[in-house]
């Protein structure tokens, strides 16, 4: 792991490049998802996604319903300089209800942006497994999992 208190350290064209917290983004081409193990019951995504439910035109008006934003699937290729990208801060991306081309879609979005480290967090990391032979997995792609789940 190459993460430190104030900085972190990422691969950039097989060389290490220094970055700084504030160089960390989100990127939510998903957002909602439902509890699916005991590591979600305290979920800061549902409780921040479920405040905003029923106000017309808010990015959460259907609060914490699962939701593909395809308007978003291009958004780290609009963004030029190098960073550390939190997918899907708000949502799974191996939830059961994504479908395997969308995150196929996210997938191909990473390996072209090749400039930034994306860090994909699941608590479904059997589906991950299934899928893994279908995804590409360059080196700026990072994938974690919550060893206390079982989704
Ligand atoms: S899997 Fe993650 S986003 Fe989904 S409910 Fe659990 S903690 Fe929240």
């Amino acid at each position: 792991m190459f993460y430190s208190i104030g900085e972190c350290r990422v691969p950039v064209n097989n060389e290490l490049r220094i970055c700084h917290r504030m160089d960390r983004s989100y990127w939510n081409p998903v957002t909602g998802c439902t509890q699916v193990s005991p590591g979600c019951d305290h979920c800061y995504a549902l409780n921040f996604a479920e405040r905003f439910r029923g106000i017309a035109g808010h990015p959460y008006e259907v609060g914490f319903d699962l939701t593909l934003r395809p308007g978003r699937l291009d958004l780290p290729l609009r963004w030029r300089d190098p960073r550390v990208i939190f997918v899907n801060s708000m949502s799974d991306l191996f939830h059961v209800r994504v479908p395997d081309a969308f995150i196929a879609w996210v997938f191909e979005t990473m390996q072209a942006a090749d400039w930034h480290t994306f860090q994909v967090l699941t608590k479904r990391p059997q589906r991950a497994l299934r899928m893994a032979d279908q995804l590409p997995w360059p080196r700026n792609i990072w994938l974690g999992t919550d060893a206390a789940t079982h989704g």
